[in-house]
């Protein structure tokens, strides 16, 4: 389906219906939501507790994260996902810091109610809170159900669009993405799209930083994807 401006980059929830999986009620895109239950249905068959830590996001949200790593109040991560001195950075590089784990408001694939982060709630030992750490994925407590969704997601319509670094995002196997639709999101979703919303998105940080870079931005982290 055709999406407009504003529901592809998180300020209408027109084109989104609500639907419980596991505990709680998220926003789905329509044409998603089949799909979604399928994959809640096939793991609970293999003795899985799927649950999504996130999934739709919606604009003002993503721009409250952006603003609070821009104007440190939250930390800032480089590639090894260790908190740096933002008094390093210019604001170039700030930018560029924050995209490789925070999408920029308005670019981010959680806008479009296509895509999740899922963990299987069972296999979260005691105690623990789910960090969204690729060790936890590849080595730690939710390997077991990783390995079973790899499998499972294109039975689904599912895939993982940062399953590898290509230089931009960071590896997320917790990401998954409904193929079909949201390809049809990302081709809609153009750079002069993102331009106009983020001229008229006056209260982000940096706004004027990533204005003038953002055609590299765009190609580098927003349709950088597998
Ligand atoms: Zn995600």
């Amino acid at each position: 389906m055709m999406m407009s401006p504003e529901q592809l980059t998180g300020k209408f929830t027109t084109h989104l219906k609500e639907v419980v999986v596991g505990q709680k009620s998220f926003f789905v895109h329509q044409d998603v939501t089949q799909d979604l239950l399928s994959l809640k249905k096939s793991a609970t068959q293999a003795g899985f507790d799927l649950c999504i830590a996130s999934g739709f996001r919606e604009f003002s949200r993503q721009a409250a994260i952006w603003n609070a790593k821009y104007d440190g109040e939250r930390p800032i991560l480089d590639n090894q996902g260790k908190p740096v001195d933002p008094d390093t950075l210019t604001d170039e590089d700030k930018v560029l810091a924050i995209m490789r784990w925070s999408a920029l408001p308005g670019a981010s694939r959680h806008h479009w109610g296509t895509d999740f982060d899922l963990y299987a709630r069972d296999r979260l030992p005691d105690n623990t809170t789910l960090q969204l750490e690729p060790w936890e994925y590849l080595t730690g407590h939710q390997a077991e159900f990783y390995t079973w969704l790899r499998e499972a997601a294109p039975m689904h319509g599912f895939y993982f669009p940062y399953d590898q670094d290509r230089g931009g995002v960071a590896v997320e196997p917790w990401h998954l993405s409904h193929k079909q639709t949201a390809t049809i999101a990302m081709t809609q979703l153009s750079l002069s799209v993102l331009a106009k919303e983020l001229e008229r998105a006056k209260e982000i940080s940096g706004r004027s930083v990533i204005l003038s870079q953002l055609e590299s931005l765009y190609n580098r982290f927003v349709v950088n994807v597998s």
